[in-house]
Order: structure tokens, then C-alpha cells, then sequence
């Protein structure tokens, strides 16, 4: 076995992303069954064991702030402690992909639904005593199948980065990794909530009276998902429709819908395919997949876009940069493209250019889907609020149910349930990475409509300078370098715009 340098972390690292991407994609998109996940982390566990994180933290340590040399570092040092607590979680990461591919929910009324796909039902299900007791079944397999292996997973990833030693808790060893102000961002998230807290209360029951017939004061979680699901527009989104209105628009903006042959769209129903669509690299950037399971209506319109803008961005990355800049980096900066893509769903020029929407249904898509941007926006404004107090020395597990469902239900009005409290929750702070892409893809908007106009969506010229400027970078850019590299007068990343947007679309 060769010694360890940076060369071999490099390449055993690309080698090792590349098998555990594509065992994901697999088991994910219903391919397999079963994810074996455990195999590869073994395979590759001289590049995943404490000699690689020492070299790696030397690597970190060593080299001077503001460097190439230190950015790499700062990537492969986070990638190191993300894969080595991956591999300590592998089982357990097993065991879940195997629950959610297998298990089947059943209500006291005696319908059965596959678990994967019951999210999907209960947004559909337009009878409210059937969507509750689908919900309430829902809840009880999470409780007592799902969450409890989402807690010891939690459990043990948070005593696992401790006992690394990075810094004094888990939080400060992320944000020594990162760089990510975790007390910043939480400041942030808290005065957005109560920024927008006026516009909230006044928009939220207009729309449960005019969508759902129901009161803010009854309002679940379950609803929120009905609500949302917005059916009134489905046929301005018709399914069979969807891929090729977007197909065209990638190529209108310049772009190859397929990248050369590197993507592949997965967008057909399949059992055992999750319900969360995805974006998997098998290869970066030679070959990419797109899986989606179709939801019905807008929401897999917002979903294929985003899904497409991850896509393309890997897809583009130069083949020349180093494993670090093409797999590794600020996930906040693929986040923003992906949402860059999906924000076209709130674009007026493109709705009536690329779906059936038409003048008439303008106005009032355009104010739900205002709506709809408030709601995510206060929905993980206050994930984060919360994973910061649970990822925190203080947390005691018991509490944590208890205060997930104070605040999320403080932050939407829509009641949450304590089942969910450890399924509904990114590991490792994907929430950060969401939010500062939020954040930058506004950003990012109002570059393209300075350099190629507002309907920058069908300007061949918009697509090729993506490519270039952007996406070629892969992530070696963190998302406030991108912001001031490519924002326009030097604006920095802030929830501001957003607030700005959200008033443009609720205002008739
Ligand atoms: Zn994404």
C-alpha cells in the first residue's frame, strides 16, 4: 500500500465518490433494492481511516489562509470528516434506504400506501378526513420504524465529529471546517421570521379559505402539503408536457438539454423510487443522472428545473480541475443554480412562454407562488434555528421533539408533528447550504437579466456564459466569491431581494 500524499487522496477519493454516488443513484432510483454501502467505505478504508484525516488536517493547518493550496485543504478536510462519519453511519444509512424502499403504510380504514410514495398521496389526497388519517398512519411507522434510527444516526454522528477533536463542539468544529457562521446565519433566519411575520399573517389565511376551506387554527402539516400541491393549476403543467417545454428552453438559452450525452433524465414512475427527487454524478462531469418520481401538477415543473440546473452544473465542470473542485466544495453553490432553475416557476415571461399557463391564470399562480417562496423560506428559516439547537452541546434528544414542533409550527402556523422531528432534518447543516443558495441564486438573477435582459431564460447567449463563468468552476468558488465576482454592484449575499421578490409577487 502506497503512503499516503495528496495525489492518492485525490485519486482515491474521486474513485471512492464516484462508487458511493453511483450505489446511491441505484438504490434510490429503484433500481436495486438495497443500498451496500458498507463494501465500498471498506474498500476504500485506507483513505477513510485516522492516518487520512491527520494527513488532511496537516494539509489544513499548514497552509496559509487566502491560498489555492488552503482551499483544497479546506475541501478535502471537510469531505475527510463528512466520509469518515459516513462510513461509522453506513449501516444505519443501509437500514433506512431499506425501510424507505420497503415499507408500506396502513391506515385504520384499511388502505395500504407505499411509505416512499405516501408524501405524494397525502398532497393529492383532496378529501381532508382521508389526508389526516393518511397522515396519522404516516406518523405512527415514523415513530416507530424511522425515528428512532434517525436519532441514534444523529446521535452518533454528532459524537463522532466531538471525538475528532476539530474544536470544542460540533457546531465550532463546522464552522472552523466551513467557514459558515452558524450564530450569523441562525441571526439572520430569526430576523427574516420576524420581517416577515405581518406579510405572513395576513397572506396564510386567505389562501387555506380559498384552497382548502379551513382555518389557520386547524391548519397540519398535511394540509400545508395539499395546499401547496396547488391542483387548481394542474393543467397549465400537464405531465406529459414537462420534458419537453423544458428540453426546449435549455436549448433556446443555448444550452444542450443532454450535455453531450452526459445526462441522463429519469422522470418516469417506478416503484421503490423515492419520493424526493435527485441528481446523482456518477462521474464529474462525464455522466449524470436526473431521477425524478412525478408528483403531478407545478411541483414537478419546479422539481425538474432544479434537478436540471445540479445537472448541468456537473455536467460542465472542467474535466482538468482537481477531484476537490469537481466533487467537493460549498454545496450552496450547486444549490444556486439548481434554485436559479426552479425560480423560473416565479418568472411571468416564462410561464407563458413554456407551460399553459396563459394571461387569465397569471395573476394568481404568480401570488401563490409567492406564497409558496415565504413559506419554504420560513419553513428553513426555522429548520436551522432548530438543527443549531440541536446539533448544540445543551440538546437533550427527549427535548428535541418537543421543540421542532414549537418552532416550525411557530414559523408556519401549520401544526408539525414530534414524529418528525428526526426524519425532517438535514445532517450535517444542508439546511446552510439551502438557505446561502436561496440567498445567491437572487443574486445571480439579477446578473443575467443585466447582461442578457429579463427573459435571459431564451437568450442563446445566457446558456454558453453559465457555462463558462460558472459552472466550468465546479465548486472551487465559495457562494460570497461567487456573489462578488458575478453580482452586480458588489452586493453582498442577504435575504433582503428575497423579502423584495416575495412582496413583488404577493402585490396585485
Ligand atoms: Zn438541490
Amino acid at each position: 500500500m502506497s503512503a499516503l500524499s495528496l495525489d492518492r487522496l485525490r485519486r482515491d477519493g474521486q474513485a471512492f465518490s464516484e462508487e458511493i454516488s453511483r450505489e446511491s443513484y441505484l438504490a434510490h432510483a429503484g433500481h436495486k433494492l438495497l443500498a451496500e454501502l458498507t463494501p465500498i467505505y471498506e474498500r476504500h478504508a485506507a483513505i477513510l481511516g485516522r492516518d487520512a484525516l491527520d494527513f488532511t488536517l496537516g494539509l489544513f493547518r499548514d497552509s496559509v489562509k487566502g491560498t489555492e493550496e488552503h482551499r483544497s485543504a479546506r475541501y478535502l478536510l471537510e469531505w475527510q470528516i463528512e466520509s469518515q462519519a459516513g462510513r461509522s453511519l453506513a449501516a444505519l444509512d443501509e437500514a433506512e434506504i431499506e425501510l424507505e424502499s420497503s415499507a408500506y403504510v396502513q391506515t385504520a380504514d384499511g388502505r395500504q400506501v407505499q411509505y416512499q410514495a405516501a408524501a405524494i398521496e397525502i398532497a393529492n389526497e383532496t378529501d381532508r378526513p382521508s389526508r389526516l388519517a393518511l397522515d396519522d398512519a404516516r406518523a405512527k411507522l415514523v415513530e416507530h420504524e424511522h425515528a428512532p434510527l434517525r436519532m441514534e444516526r444523529l446521535q452518533r454522528e454528532k459524537e463522532f465529529i466531538e471525538s475528532l477533536d476539530i474544536a470544542s463542539s460540533y457546531n465550532a468544529s463546522f464552522e472552523e471546517i466551513t467557514g459558515i457562521s452558524l450564530a450569523g446565519l441562525a441571526a439572520e433566519c430569526a430576523a427574516f421570521l420576524s420581517d416577515t411575520q405581518s406579510m405572513w399573517d395576513e397572506t396564510l389565511p386567505y389562501f387555506l379559505r380559498a384552497s382548502l376551506g379551513i382555518k389557520p387554527s386547524e391548519a397540519t402539516r398535511s394540509d400545508a402539503l395539499a395546499l401547496l400541491r396547488a391542483s387548481q393549476f394542474d393543467s397549465a403543467f400537464p405531465g406529459g408536457a414537462m420534458m419537453e417545454a423544458i428540453r426546449r428552453q435549455l436549448a433556446e438559452m443555448g444550452l444542450d438539454p443532454d450535455a453531450g450525452g452526459r445526462i441522463t433524465y429519469e422522470v418516469g414512475d417506478r416503484p421503490g423510487k423515492r419520493a424526493r427527487a435527485f441528481c446523482a454524478p456518477t462521474r464529474i462531469p462525464q455522466e449524470v443522472y436526473l431521477v425524478l418520481r412525478p408528483h403531478g401538477g407545478q411541483t414537478d415543473y419546479t422539481t425538474l428545473l432544479h434537478e436540471a440546473g445540479h445537472a448541468h452544473h456537473f455536467a460542465n465542470v472542467r474535466e482538468d480541475y482537481p477531484f476537490e473542485f469537481r466533487w467537493l466544495g460549498d454545496n450552496s453553490v450547486t444549490e444556486s443554480y439548481a434554485m436559479l432553475f426552479d425560480h423560473r416557476m416565479e418568472d411571468p415571461g416564462w410561464l407563458l412562454r413554456y407551460t399553459e399557463l396563459g394571461k387569465p391564470k397569471l395573476q394568481s399562480f404568480l401570488r401563490m407562488a409567492g406564497f409558496e417562496e415565504l413559506h419554504f423560506l420560513r419553513r428553513y428559516s426555522a429548520k436551522l434555528i432548530f438543527e443549531v439547537q440541536a446539533y448544540g452541546d445543551d440538546a437533550r434528544m427527549s427535548d428535541l421533539p418537543g421543540l421542532y414542533v414549537d418552532t416550525l409550527t411557530k414559523a408556519t402556523t401549520f401544526q408539525y408533528r414530534a414524529a418528525d422531528a428526526f426524519v425532517d432534518f438535514d445532517p450535517g447543516y444542508y439546511s446552510t447550504r439551502y438557505l446561502r443558495a436561496w440567498q445567491l441564486q437572487s443574486l445571480l438573477n439579477e446578473s443575467l437579466v443585466t447582461r442578457f435582459d429579463s427573459d435571459w431564460h431564451r437568450n442563446p447567449s445566457a446558456g454558453p456564459w453559465l457555462v463558462q463563468e460558472l459552472w466550468a468552476e465546479g465548486q472551487r468558488e465559495t457562494a460570497e466569491e461567487i456573489a462578488v465576482r458575478v453580482g452586480v454592484n458588489g452586493k453582498k449575499l442577504s435575504f433582503a431581494p428575497l423579502i423584495r421578490n416575495i412582496e413583488r409577487l404577493l402585490g396585485d
